[in-house]
């Protein structure tokens, strides 16, 4: 491989991407800030985040405050709208300045089309989509475990020669952070050299979509081809404990749903308090993106099917049998109404 820009000796400190969209840090950033905390804790290692944006200066605290001990901020109304060439001329001169050892980001649309052109300006590795990470006990390199192959695979990926080591990491893999806004840190702002002329692409709107967060539902009931398109069940036990729902691959597949309630390998990675999962076999792509539940409720006709594996609670039946019960108990534990 080519020689990377900067080199092992001169890194240091563990840098997370801190990612914006209007104004909003994304949650997986908070998530990288909290896993960088834990693997930083006892080795002595800075957790610094890079923050661009337009007048976006107080999320910085934010950062701080689920962990991060510097933030560099790079604020120009150049930077209100994210564009892969502004962005990435400005987070890689950031990064040349700073030197971090690690870099990480979220693998957000925007995070994967970012992290792609800084690896390459960088000439450093990028180990994308990670599922955990870790650092080696002797040598303290970042290992990266990605899912290969439909998932008969886990690679467990280091980059020992260049910097920084680079991964994107999927939503929802880790925990927020509960936030210490006792938390003190450095907050750096970082001159901006950008012109118009640098950003070639010219965003016409900004198009927010509709769908809900399933990463940071704490109740999710989840249906596949069970529910043979029929989510009338499913949306009103969902409502009644104010959680959300999610779905399988097939009813996708099927034209039911769109992509945005998908759980699993390509689909979202959630972690609820309580999962009820219906009329789904529990494929190893599914059950990876539920099975950080704190508790799973799985209902299946197939007293074989492999979610019963994943599974705390195990009801063999017909989801149309268990659902109406279930939905008149949760309403009259609520008083009557649902109450919600
Ligand atoms: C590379 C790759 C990536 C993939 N990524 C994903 C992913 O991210 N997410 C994902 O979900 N899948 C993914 N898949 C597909 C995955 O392998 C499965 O095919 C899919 O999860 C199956 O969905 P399902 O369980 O809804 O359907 P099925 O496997 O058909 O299972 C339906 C289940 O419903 C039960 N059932 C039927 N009727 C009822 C009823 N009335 N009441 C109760 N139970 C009933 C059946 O017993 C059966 O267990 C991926 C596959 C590949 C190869």
């Amino acid at each position: 491989m080519t020689k990377s820009l900067y080199g092992a000796k001169e890194a240091s400190g563990i840098w997370i991407y801190l990612e914006q969209s209007q104004g909003q840090l994304e949650g997986v950033s908070l998530e990288l800030v909290g896993k960088a905390r834990e693997l930083a804790d006892g080795r002595g290692i800075p957790i610094v985040g890079v923050l661009l944006g337009d007048q976006v200066g107080d999320l910085a605290q934010e950062a701080i405050a689920a962990g991060a001990d510097e933030v560099r901020v790079a604020d120009d109304p150049l930077l209100r709208q994210y564009t892969t060439d502004g962005y990435a001329r400005v987070v890689t001169e950031i990064i040349l300045e700073g030197k971090p050892d690690i870099l990480l980001l979220g693998a957000t649309p925007d995070g994967r089309d970012l992290a792609g052109r800084i690896a390459v300006r960088l000439r450093t590795g990028l180990t994308a989509d990670c599922t955990d990470l870790k650092l080696e006990e002797k040598s303290g390199l970042l290992i990266g475990e990605v899912w290969g192959f439909g998932g008969g695979v886990i690679a467990y990926i280091k980059c020992p020669d260049n910097r920084p080591q680079m991964a994107t990491v999927r939503a929802g893999v880790f925990a927020v952070p509960k936030p210490d806004a006792a938390r003190k840190g450095k907050v750096v702002n970082v001159p901006v050299k950008l012109s118009e002329k640098d950003i070639k692409v010219q965003v016409l709107e900004h198009v927010v979509g509709g769908g809900v967060d399933i990463t940071r539902a704490e109740v999710l009931v989840a249906a596949g081809r069970g529910c043979q398109g029929d989510f009338t069940l499913v949306n009103e036990l969902a409502s009644l404990l104010d959680g959300e729902v999610g779905w399988s691959r097939v009813p996708v597949d099927e034209g039911w749903v769109s992509r945005d309630g998908m759980i699993g390998q390509t689909g979202y990675t959630t972690r609820p308090k309580l999962a009820i999962v219906c009329g789904i076999s529990g494929a190893f792509q599914f059950t990876v993106g539920v099975e950080k539940a704190e508790t799973i409720v799985a209902i299946n006709i197939d007293a074989e099917a492999p979610i019963f594996e994943a599974a705390d609670y195990c009801i063999v039946d017909d989801m149309f049998n268990v659902l109406p019960p279930l939905i008149e108990a949760v309403k009259k534990a609520r008083g009557g109404n649902g109450g919600r």
